[in-house]
């Protein structure tokens, strides 16, 4: 197990004068990867599983700001509300209505990304446009006193077609740019999209920040 530290600088090089920001996706990799990338100075993580995100942040530093980039089961929220620092993959009301409940009894504001659903695949969760639409203009976002919408995310098909991953990021940046507007104060400012192996051309449609796993711990395992 190691860390490519090569990659994770050139990447930092690649993101900075963009301002967008790298989470470092974790998920299924042991506390050494993440300690090295820490003593890196990185700071940002992302996981997808509620026990391995918990266990995690009970063992290393504190200062890590917690990512969570998975589906969410609304009886697990409690577990993470205490800590997390995103929540990326909002994918219902249902679930909004459990973060806030949570944040009240933690007494903090969990900020969160509402996830939409941009790819081809039926298996994605999130948000369609009419869906998105409808909640924004209802101004049920002011309904929940804990939580704070930050934006939007997407995944896009799983695909090598840079024209159909190109289309779908430019719908979801055009989404984010029309939700933007129930945010006057600001906000509403992080566009979640590009992973490992799409996150230049997330870049070059709009996202804020891109979540990588592989590139920089290697591929997953997910067999033991
Ligand atoms: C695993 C995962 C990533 C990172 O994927 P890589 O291809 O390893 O960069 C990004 N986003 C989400 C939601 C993931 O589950």
């Amino acid at each position: 197990m190691s860390i490519n530290k090569e990659i994770y600088f050139q990447i930092k090089e690649q993101l900075e004068p963009q301002s967008v920001e790298l989470i470092a996706v974790s998920k299924t990799k042991p506390n050494e990867d993440l300690q090295a990338l820490y003593d890196l100075g990185h700071r940002a993580f992302g996981e997808n599983y509620v026990q391995e995100l918990v266990d995690k942040e009970a063992s290393l530093p504190k200062d890590i700001q917690w990512h969570f980039i998975g589906h969410l089961q609304s009886n697990k929220v409690k577990y993470i509300a205490p800590f997390v620092h995103l929540i990326h993959g909002v994918d219902s009301e249902k679930l909004l209505q459990e973060i806030n409940k949570q944040a009240i009894k933690c007494n903090r504001v969990i900020d969160c990304l509402l996830q939409v659903h941009i790819a081809t695949e039926e298996t994605k969760f999130g948000f369609d446009g009419p869906a998105l639409h409808d909640f924004f203009v209802s101004g049920r976002v002011a309904d929940y006193s804990n939580v704070r919408i930050r934006g939007l995310m997407g995944m896009a098909s799983f695909s090598d077609d840079q024209q159909l991953l190109s289309q779908e990021f430019t719908t979801l940046k055009s989404y984010f740019d029309n939700a933007k507007q129930a945010f006057p104060n600001g906000q509403f400012d992080i566009l979640s999209m590009g992973m490992s192996s799409d996150y230049a051309l997330a870049i070059s449609k709009g996202s804020t920040m891109v979540r990588i796993g592989s590139l920089l711990f290697g591929a997953r395992n997910y067999t033991k």
